[in-house]
């Protein structure tokens, strides 16, 4: 996903709630997946000239979305700090998740039958006043 398109559908769904709800946003926030290899600051520059532009004064926030994964067969869930990996290993699995399975085994039975359960994708969600 390329950070333009992701702060673009960001400010239109901003603009349909400041619309609905007449004003009363107080705080926009973006959850980034931690697997999505996003720019922050790049994120930052297009939503804070989007938002001035728009004439919105709300402030927002972004919150990183932690990666997380589901066994299929033992149900175990677990999370990248959990496992002992290399820094190189890291940075392989931010630029191309599914890297994952090549390194990472279910913690608890060993299996690489999982599935990445979160920290893909962005969304957003809204603080609203009263
Ligand atoms: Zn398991």
């Amino acid at each position: 996903m390329h950070e333009l398109a992701l702060v673009t559908a960001i400010l239109s769904a901003v603009e349909e709630v400041h619309q609905k709800e007449r004003g009363k946003i107080r705080k926009i926030r973006v959850h980034l997946g931690e697997l999505q290899g996003l720019d922050r600051e790049v994120i930052r520059e297009h939503l804070e000239a989007g938002l001035k532009e728009m004439g919105i004064g709300a402030g927002y926030e972004l919150v990183e979305e932690e990666a997380s994964f589901r066994c299929r067969r033992c149900g175990r869930l677990w999370n990248l700090r959990e496992l002992e990996l290399s820094s190189e290993v890291r940075e392989y699995i931010h630029f191309l998740p599914e890297a994952v399975y090549a390194y990472v085994r279910c913690p608890s039975c060993g299996t690489h039958d999982y599935e990445i359960a979160g920290g893909r994708g962005a969304r957003v969600s809204f603080v609203l006043e009263g």
